[in-house]
């Protein structure tokens, strides 16, 4: 069993329902158990800015699958949230992004681990600290020095 730890964002559809039932969906899939969950995160938008604000989380996972077997599960989740992949950064239903795999470093054409964004992003580093501050991301350092080092953006917890 590996610890992994997965960041949800959404900003269609009822994003807070979006979030909470992926939630669920993750408990759901086979080999995988829930393990703690962040609270609820409102967050501007990246790239184009023209689209709602964000709700975020991060949810820790122990799974059996392996990183790709997951990143299929993540993405069947996904696609079963009615998203439609278009514009780079764009508006989504649901966003599924494999954070963290256990310790180790991924390197292939569908999946990096740890995902490259999350040392520039509070809103996966401020849910990801509220779970284990002392996380340690690999090569990058623990989870509350990289929240600190990290440039100011609004994140604001919701719930
Ligand atoms: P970002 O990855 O910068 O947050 P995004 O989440 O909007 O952007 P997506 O459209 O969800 O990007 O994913 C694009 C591709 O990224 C996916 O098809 C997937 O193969 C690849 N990918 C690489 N590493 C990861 C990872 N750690 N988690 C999820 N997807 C990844
Ligand atoms: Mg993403
Ligand atoms: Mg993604």
């Amino acid at each position: 069993m590996i610890t992994a730890y997965i960041g949800l964002g959404s900003n269609l559809d009822h994003p807070r329902q979006q979030v909470l039932r992926a939630m669920d969906e993750l408990d759901c899939l086979p080999e995988s158990w829930l393990g703690e969950i962040s609270s609820l995160y409102a967050s501007p938008p990246m790239g184009p800015q023209d689209q709602p604000d964000y709700v975020n989380a991060v949810a820790q996972l122990h799974t059996g699958l392996s990183p790709l077997e997951l990143l299929d599960a993540l993405q069947a989740i996904e696609t079963a949230h009615g998203r439609v992949r278009e514009e780079r950064w764009g508006a989504r239903t649901l966003d599924l992004d494999l954070l963290l795999y256990g310790d180790e470093i991924i390197d292939q054409e569908r999946l990096v681990v740890p995902h490259p964004g999350m040392a520039q992003r509070r809103f996966v580093l401020r849910p990801l600290a509220e779970i284990d501050g002392e996380l340690r991301v690999p090569t990058l350092g623990r989870v509350q020095d990289l929240l600190e080092a990290c440039p100011q953006q609004t994140v604001r917890r919701i719930q």
